[in-house]
């Protein structure tokens, strides 16, 4: 959520209600609004608001199916719904078991319903901060290991399905230890985020990730790369470190902090087959470290 202004979304089929709702929580965020079902939920997929405002009876698709369609589906199902509405006791049951946080009756008060507009929103903006601090690296800002252990789980049963070779890559840098003991352990960590920002560079295609997988290890997937496409990604991933030039004196594979990279190409056979890809990667890593680091060593399996 954008920290200085969230997204309401105002659903009401009448244009009455849609402009008193604006009003009352106009100072809380950005208003937008939708006056039937189909269009509310087209919105919320397209503009992902942060909270939604539902009324429950309109022509077409009513606030329960509106409601159950976006508890329905990954990218819509944690946005906040709070239905208003005329329908009493019993339309506030069916509401919140359908997903919805909270309810608000008919007639409103508009103080009412500020005031649990924000509070929806001031939890809704602590939820975002802590998946953001679940999935993400402290130190590089990256995916961290487990967002990466998420997506690739869903990648490789989604290449298995679909019979396309998926690429995992593991990459090392190469005598970080040494960097540390010579630099000091705050250069290191400097060190490792510039690392980081370099091999994460715009990835090219929507499934490709790129995370660290611990220490001064970084994991990627690359689904629907073959073994050309991978071997043109490591080197690309070894050349974009080399060429930061960060001075490392005591290395000695290089004057400057390089990585040594390894990657399996395989078209999943099952989707058990995860740690297996991720292990094969990890032989391939030891090759390159063996044969003198700062190179790549693709395989397929
Ligand atoms: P190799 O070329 O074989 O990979 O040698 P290496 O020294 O890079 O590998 P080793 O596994 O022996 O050491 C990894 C080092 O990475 C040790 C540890 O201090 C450092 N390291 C891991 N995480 C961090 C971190 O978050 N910050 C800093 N500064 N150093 C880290
Ligand atoms: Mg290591
Ligand atoms: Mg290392």
């Amino acid at each position: 959520m954008d920290s200085q202004r969230p997204t309401i979304l105002v659903v009401d089929d009448q244009q009455i209600n849609v402009r008193l709702l604006a009003e009352t929580v106009n100072d809380l965020g950005k208003v937008i609004f939708a006056m039937d079902g189909a269009t509310a939920i087209k919105m919320a997929t397209e503009q992902q608001p942060d909270l939604i405002l539902l009324d429950v009876k309109m022509p077409g698709i009513d606030g329960y199916a509106v409601c159950a369609q976006l508890k329905d589906r990954d990218d819509t199902r944690n946005i906040p719904i709070v239905f208003v509405s005329a329908l009493g006791e019993e339309g506030e049951e069916e509401g919140l078991n359908a997903g919805a946080i909270d309810y608000i009756h008919k007639p409103f008060r508009p103080a009412i319903v500020k005031a649990r507009v924000r509070n929806q929103l001031d939890l809704k903006r602590y939820r975002d901060a802590l998946e953001d601090i679940a999935f993400h690296d402290g130190l590089t800002g990256l995916a961290n290991r487990r967002a990466f252990d998420l997506h690739y789980s869903d990648e490789v049963r989604r290449a298995h399905r679909n019979k396309k070779p998926l690429t995992v890559v593991l990459c090392d840098i190469d005598h970080f230890k040494s960097y540390n003991d010579t630099y000091g352990h705050g250069k290191g960590d400097a060190c490792l985020r510039i690392v980081g920002e370099a091999l994460a560079a715009p990835r090219n295609r929507p499934g490709d990730m790129l995370a660290r997988y611990g220490g001064e290890e970084f994991v990627g997937v690359f689904p629907e790369c073959n073994i050309t496409g991978a071997e043109l990604i490591c080197e690309t991933l070894r050349m974009s470190v080399e060429q930061l030039e960060i001075p490392h004196k005591a290395s000695s594979a290089s004057d400057v902090v390089t990585i040594s990279v390894g990657s399996v190409t395989a078209i999943p056979e099952s989707p058990d087959i995860m740690k297996d890809l991720l292990e094969m990667a990890d032989k391939q890593l030891y090759l390159s470290k063996q044969n003198g680091r700062n190179r790549v060593s693709c395989a397929e399996a």
